[in-house]
């Protein structure tokens, strides 16, 4: 992985749209990710649990076939969370990228023969969501399903996994929120609130696509937030200083610039005419918690910004969500910040940050955001059966 970063990456800026940076990340991501789980296999530990009239060990065991389903905004990364622990627990994998972005998926099933993974352990079947996705639901040796996409497709994918009660992860959408307070530093806040959502072009399920402000700083905010938009450099992600390149398809666009259209836009950065999926980062105002906007899933560069009184009303508005992600909380008051993050129903906070991923912490949503927890030091163990030994010392 290490000896093919940039092979990797140029291939997701040419799939995907992805920019250097970015993709340069999700490729040093998996090799982190495989690095991290090489040491897991002499660390599944099981436990010898006091027990009266001999001994009583328990082991994990690998599952058997896991099938990953991995969608078109995260090719690289999100088939590495899964097939890293997976493999390092000792199963094989079959692994189905998006039918928009299959080329690194290959590419990593080339590179793991090359370096000597055997054949048929972990294998690469593109294909549609509907053949190969729904195959791995209904293939009896397939014994877990990872998958990652939308909440529709992902409640079919839990349907139809539990008749045969198999193993399913689902990391879904979001809707998270960034929560602003008066006493944060609002320069920082506002510097960073761009990238929060319009990374990766907001096709992120951790995009910070609400921005709840306090009252009394939501004038200042705006005013700084503006500047910070316009100057996001959005411009063909061939260009290595682009900081936010189009979207993944012209589906892709029309649902984006539909929910758009339905709104009254405070004001935009730039992007490129002519050819390619281009939206613009948008940011919208509004004081309804009822608007699709504020709702919907969007995932295009748009977020909606909306003034909140106190520290309980920002809670409330936070969670009046179906989903429950991440989030982010900005204030210089620490006990504050912890007990928003307590109160928020997501499964990633941060503080004074919008980071939400770490390969050695755990990740996964709340609500309909997901089910179960991917990345961090407990991954492999999701990924096998605990098997309980009795043997009688009589
Ligand atoms: P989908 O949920 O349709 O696709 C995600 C993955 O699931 C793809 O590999 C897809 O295959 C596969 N798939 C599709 N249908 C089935 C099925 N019946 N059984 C098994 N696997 C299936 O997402 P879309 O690409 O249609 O995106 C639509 C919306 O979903 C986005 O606008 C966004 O809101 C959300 N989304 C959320 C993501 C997240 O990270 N949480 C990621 C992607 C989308 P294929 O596409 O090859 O047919």
């Amino acid at each position: 992985m290490d000896a093919h970063i940039d092979e990797l990456a140029g291939l997701e800026v040419r799939n995907a749209g992805h920019t250097w940076s970015n993709a340069r990340w999700e490729a040093g991501n998996v090799r982190d990710v495989l690095n991290y789980y090489s040491a897991a296999p002499e660390r599944l530990f099981g436990r010898q649990i006091p027990v009266a009239g001999g001994i009583d060990l328990t082991i994990h065991e690998p599952l058997g076939v896991v099938g990953i389903i991995v969608p078109w905004n995260f090719p690289m990364p999100i088939a590495g969370w899964g097939f890293g622990p997976a493999l390092a627990a000792g199963n094989t994998v079959g692994l189905k990228p998006a039918e928009l972005t299959p080329l690194t998926a290959i590419r990593l099933g080339e590179l793991a023969l090359e370096a000597g993974v055997p054949e048929g352990v972990l294998t690469v079947i593109p294909g549609k969501g509907t053949v190969v996705g729904q195959r791995f639901v209904t293939h009896p040796l397939v014994r877990k399903v990872c998958f990652t996409g939308s909440t529709e497709v992902g409640k079919q994918v839990m349907a139809g996994c539990a008749e045969q009660v198999k193993r399913v992860t689902l990391e879904l959408g979001g809707k998270s929120a960034n929560v602003v307070f008066a006493d944060a530093d609002l320069d920082q806040a506002a510097a960073a609130a761009p990238y929060a959502v319009f990374d990766n072009a907001g096709q992120d399920c951790c995009a910070r696509s609400r921005i709840l402000v306090e009252r009394s700083a939501y004038d200042q905010f705006l005013s700084l937030l503006e500047p910070a938009v316009k100057d996001l450099r959005v411009v063909d992600p061939a260009d290595e200083s682009s900081e936010m390149g189009p979207l993944i398809s012209a589906r892709q666009k029309q649902s984006v610039t539909d929910l758009v259209d339905a709104t009254t836009v405070a004001f935009t950065g730039s992007a490129p005419e002519g050819d390619g999926f281009w939206v613009p980062p948008t940011v919208v105002l509004t004081d309804s918690p009822q608007e699709r906007i504020w709702r919907e899933e969007v995932f295009g560069p748009v977020v909606a910004v909306m003034a909140f009184d106190d520290e309980a009303e920002a809670v409330t508005l936070a969670n009046d969500t179906e989903y429950g992600l991440s989030g982010s909380i900005y204030t210089r008051d620490l006990g504050r910040g912890l007990r928003v993050s307590r109160r928020i129903a997501a499964g990633n906070l941060s503080v004074n940050s919008h980071a939400s991923v770490r390969y050695w912490t755990p990740f996964g949503g709340y609500k309909q955001s997901g089910l179960g927890r991917e990345l961090g030091p407990d991954a492999p163990n999701a990924f096998t059966e605990e098997k309980n030994i009795f043997i009688s010392d009589e």
